[in-house]
């Protein structure tokens, strides 16, 4: 239903693009933040600013904790993936039965730890190539239109909240093989990210580390072959040089974040492909020793290796 309100948990980059987008088409939408200071400082300020390229907007959205009483039917999971399931555990009361919650969480782990801690949920997975991030000031910049795709881990068929996204001018599309996308997106990160953190190099560089890439997108084929996702295997190594090509003056995510004393993603991202790679016993030697020293490069920094 159209006057169903979005509750938004995760006012970051992601979760303001998304409020902003679906409250000017006129939408119901409720942000969720940390705690109550949070919600103080926000309600002292003109809400949250969205910069699409020179044009700057202010939405004034209200704004909760999860100690608020109003119960959620529809919640948009818009944290990191290492927050996605303490964030859930603090809604999780104020879920009604059957409620809607869409994860919009990068890599593979979180999603499925959330849809078991919420069985009487309808849980839906997202995979964007939209992009965002927040100034020191706390406007957040829509830095690169993407798509949106989206579908259900247990084949659920298309919900009618799709109207809202495309009346807020999302771009996106339901897919009934929502795991072959996010599997292919953590695949081509595998292949690139981890290795620009470690070359201190943008993404365009690879090219000089070629042997290394090939024999990562082998070991990523054969895993993605061996637990069934051929699909997301298909033509990997192309792709993978298609996308360093296509990215070439970029500095990964995974690179900024590391840059910026940020903590990663990387138990979502590598990290999973890897404990897969073991549950399914694949090996995936050069993978692996690309997480070690992964793992090595955030302690020497001082990040978190979780
Ligand atoms: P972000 O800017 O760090 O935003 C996450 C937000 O969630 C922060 O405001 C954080 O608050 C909040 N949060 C975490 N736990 C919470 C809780 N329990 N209650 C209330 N708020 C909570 O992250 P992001 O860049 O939007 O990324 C979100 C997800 O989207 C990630 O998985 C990312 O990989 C994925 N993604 C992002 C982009 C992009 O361009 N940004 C693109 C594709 C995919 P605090 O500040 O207090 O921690």
């Amino acid at each position: 239903m159209a006057d169903t309100p979005w509750h938004v948990l995760g006012a970051g980059s992601v979760g303001t693009l998304w409020a902003c987008r679906l409250a000017r088409a006129g939408l119901p939408v409720r942000l969720l933040l940390r705690d109550a200071a949070r919600v103080n400082r926000y309600q002292q300020g003109p809400g949250l600013r969205l910069l699409e390229g020179t044009h700057e907007t202010t939405f004034a959205l209200p704004a909760q904790t999860a100690a608020t009483e109003e119960p959620i039917a529809r919640l948009l999971l818009a944290c990191k993936a290492y927050d996605a399931e303490t964030a859930v555990a603090s809604v999780r009361h104020r879920l009604v039965e059957r409620a809607q919650v869409l994860l919009l969480q990068n890599g593979l782990g979180s999603q499925q730890a959330v849809a078991a801690a919420l069985p009487r949920a309808e849980v839906f997975f997202a995979s964007t190539t939209e992009g965002a991030w927040q100034r020191d000031d706390g406007t957040v910049v829509f830095a690169g239109q993407g798509f949106t795709w989206l579908g259900s881990a247990d084949g659920a068929p298309a919900p009618s909240w799709l109207n809202d996204l495309a009346q807020a001018a999302i771009p996106h599309q339901w897919t009934p093989e929502i795991m072959t996308r996010l599997w292919r997106k953590l695949a081509i990160n595998c292949a690139i990210n981890p290795l620009t953190v470690l070359h201190q190099c943008r993404n365009g560089e690879l090219h000089d580390h070629s042997p290394q890439v090939t024999a990562l997108c082998e070991e990523l084929t054969a895993l993605l072959q061996a637990i069934g996702q051929p699909d997301a295997a298909h033509d990997l190594h192309a792709e993978v040089g298609k996308v360093i090509t296509a990215t070439a003056a970029n500095y990964s995510s995974m690179y900024q974040d590391v840059a910026a004393g940020r903590r990663t993603e990387i138990a979502y991202l590598i990290g999973h492909a890897c404990v897969q790679a073991q549950r399914a016993a694949v090996p995936v030697p050069t993978l692996e020793s690309l997480r070690q020293a992964l793992l090595q490069a955030l302690r020497d920094k001082g990040l978190p290796t979780n």
